[in-house]
């Protein structure tokens, strides 16, 4: 009997890899991935065994030329970052400055989301990224844009308006009772929507928000049940600058005193991070969103993966576009195995937090990450040969979303 109680109508026969765990890779090398009229995996294994137990009037996918993997979970990228990447020679704040700041500003003119959301959703799913959590700007019609085209994508997507109301350009700032505003709104629209939509509270990092802003934001997201998003520790210099603006002892202390670690949280970078730090993270089920690609492009140092593993914080990898160079999980996996050692990271870990180990970072474990049965049959099909990890169709829920041209 299969285990699914909904009808299976079809399934799809190639090659198939997913993870259990860091070092645990299942590969099916003829294998056949069932999935049942709602979009959830109702079956996955050998063709041989699992295709007589299928119905007789089941639709069989052949793909034998191609590798199934699940959908990759990007746990950190920026939508108004699209046309940014590549700006050389800067480090964190003076790349902001210079280039960030002045691209976002272009989002209070909704034309400007409108043309370019499609073609960052685009840009993720072609790479086979069915989940991503997203930082839009501070516009709130922007990131209402952002949530619409995601939408229409069909793609699978935590979604924040950023917050800043202090050390930012003027064009960028609001009041912090303005923007509480704004997000509660967002909140009410989108968080939830479909079970593929969700809202991350999301102040950009603590430099660029004051007290009363934060305080706030972890509030709120608390009390919403939302995601909470941030940057924490990514350069020497932020965190110098940040304990002088907030005279705090350290990072971790300051976001819980205002209500903003749970497990929901997600941190991107954490690369200087004291143990006692990276202990209340953990007591509180904080997750670390690890972007090599970005940390080596703005030179910003070397996330320490094995404190952070030996603390047992969650953590997934993300491409932080525009500071990422690339959407690519393949490329950005490779890069995590170049700047660690290899006895804490190979290739088989890699695909793990790309897929299995993304959705543990973002809480989604029990509904995406790999092809356990239950689960919504969120995949890729990828040409093996091609090294620039590009997939050639993505399906979410079961539905084909994306097609290579
Ligand atoms: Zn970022």
């Amino acid at each position: 009997m299969m285990p699914s109680s909904h009808p299976i109508r079809e399934a799809f026969r190639a090659p198939l890899r997913y993870a259990l765990g860091p070092s645990q890779i299942v590969e099916h090398s003829d294998g056949l991935l069932a999935v049942d009229e709602t979009g959830r995996i109702a079956a996955c294994d050998d063709y041989e065994t699992l295709f007589p137990r299928l119905p007789k009037d089941c639709v069989i996918h052949d793909f034998r030329n191609f590798w199934i993997i699940p959908g990759f979970v990007d746990c950190h990228t920026h939508l108004p970052q699209l046309d940014c990447r590549n700006k050389n020679g800067l480090t964190l704040l003076d790349w902001l400055a210079k280039y960030i700041y002045p691209a976002e500003t272009q989002f209070a003119d909704p034309h400007v989301a409108r043309n370019i959301a499609p073609r960052f959703y685009d840009e993720l799913l072609s790479h086979g990224i069915t989940t991503a959590a997203i930082y839009s700007t501070v516009h709130f019609e922007a990131t209402d844009i952002a949530f619409q085209v995601a939408k229409e994508k069909g793609l699978r997507a935590i979604i924040g308006q950023v917050l800043m109301d202090q050390n930012a350009p003027q064009s960028l700032l609001k009041s912090h009772l303005q923007l509480m505003n704004e997000t509660e709104k967002l909140i009410a629209k989108w968080h939830g929507l479909e079970k593929r939509l969700f809202y991350a509270v999301t102040p950009r990092f603590a430099l660029t928000c004051s007290r009363a802003l934060l305080d706030d934001a972890g509030k709120l997201a608390h009390e919403a049940k939302c995601y909470f998003q941030t940057h924490l520790a990514e350069t020497q210099q932020e965190v110098t600058q940040a304990k002088e603006i907030h005279s705090f002892k350290n990072y971790a202390d300051f976001y819980e005193a205002r209500h903003a670690l749970t497990s929901r949280s997600l941190f991107a970078h954490g690369i200087y991070l004291e143990d006692s730090e990276l202990k209340i993270l953990s007591d509180h089920h904080a997750a670390i969103a690890h972007c090599p690609t970005s940390n080596v492009f703005l030179k910003s140092g070397t996330m320490p993966l094995a404190k952070i593993e030996q603390h047992g914080i969650r953590c997934g990898l993300g491409s932080d576009i525009g500071a990422g160079p690339t959407f690519s999980m393949r490329q950005i996996a490779d890069c995590a195995c170049e700047v660690h050692p290899q006895t804490i990271m190979d290739q088989s870990k890699a695909f793990y937090m790309a897929t299995l180990g993304g959705a543990e970072a973002l809480s989604m474990s029990n509904q995406i990450g790999n092809f356990a049965e239950g689960k919504w049959a969120d995949f890729c099909l990828f040409d093996n040969s091609d090294s620039a990890g590009k997939a050639k169709k993505v399906f979410v829920s079961g539905q084909c979303i994306f097609k290579a041209s």
